[in-house]
């Protein structure tokens, strides 16, 4: 089993936000045994809770709110706590987005070690995939297995552009977290960036903190940073979604093409179709190797 964990130290910091393009403030601060992970919109007195409950909004991001006041762009933030296996947090953020920093979820990780975790006097509580349940829609398929660790495996498929597609699975621990996941950057093509600011959004959006596509080519100068690194991406943002359903999921978590809004509703039925009980006892982390292929 494992003990429930807390960072040890307050740690602040800021960024652009993506969509917003302002400037926010963000503190994260230890919390108590069972509290969770709890937002607080400093600059509006409002805690917002990181339950699949309290999303509003899942248009480019994972967007959580509470009486008409939200938080934008949780995952990659969530995806940290998730992977780093803090499960009591608050973050207090002064505006309406989690800032992009780089677009992947590396600062996020360097500022939580900085602060240092701890372990607190109580087991941590898991969400275990006691039977198999399948989440469909068109196109998209969500699948939950059981499963002794946390597994996830993701298969993608874009429209165009290098590497359309990429299939990863990863055997989920600080480890493979930290060297495998939490250094891939958000991704799009140079055709939405146009759409998206017609519609408010990407405002800070910036190679600095995205892959951009075009046709074919990638237009960061400095490439790639895996050679499948939109699949990993993809792997951080189900590991954030994921996140919301309020404790570590144990099981094998199987996704072809999902985003924000198919991993929300995937949470919600899972969740009601009664396949996950609530467990103790810690799943054995088998230490694979990262198995990463490359379908085309
Ligand atoms: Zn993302």
């Amino acid at each position: 089993m494992r003990f429930q964990r807390t960072i040890k130290n307050e740690v602040r910091f800021e960024g652009i936000g993506l969509h917003s393009g302002r400037p926010v403030r963000i503190s994260l601060k230890p919390a108590p045994r069972d509290h969770g992970v709890i937002f607080f919109r400093k600059d509006r007195g409002i805690y917002i809770k990181a339950s699949f409950q309290n999303v509003i909004d899942t248009a480019f991001a994972t967007t959580i709110g509470v009486d008409g006041v939200r938080i934008r762009t949780v995952e990659h933030l969530l995806a940290s706590l998730s992977g780093l296996c803090i499960d009591n947090i608050l973050v207090e953020i002064e505006g309406p987005e989690v800032p992009a920093m780089d677009g992947s979820a590396i600062f996020f990780v360097e500022y939580i070690l900085k602060a240092g975790i701890v372990n607190q006097a109580k087991k941590v509580t898991y969400l275990e995939v006691k039977r198999p349940f399948l989440y469909e829609e068109p196109g998209i398929r969500i699948m939950a297995l059981p499963y002794r660790g946390r597994k996830l495996t993701y298969n993608l498929e874009l429209p165009h552009g290098p590497l359309k597609k990429q299939a990863i699975s990863i055997e989920l621990n600080e480890e493979t977290f930290l060297s495998h996941i939490a250094p891939a950057r958000t991704f799009g093509f140079l055709k939405d960036v146009e759409y998206l600011r017609k519609n408010g959004l990407a405002l800070g959006g910036s190679l600095s903190n995205a892959v951009v596509i075009d046709g074919e080519k990638v237009l960061n100068t400095e490439g790639l940073r895996f050679p499948d690194e939109f699949a990993r991406h993809k792997v951080l943002d189900m590991i954030g979604d994921l996140y919301l359903a309020g404790a570590p999921i144990a099981g094998h978590i199987i996704s072809w093409k999902s985003g924000h809004s198919s991993n929300i509703k995937f949470i919600k039925k899972l969740i009601a179709s009664g396949s996950l009980e609530v467990m103790n006892e810690e799943p054995a982390e088998r230490a694979l190797p990262l198995k990463s292929l490359y379908l085309q």
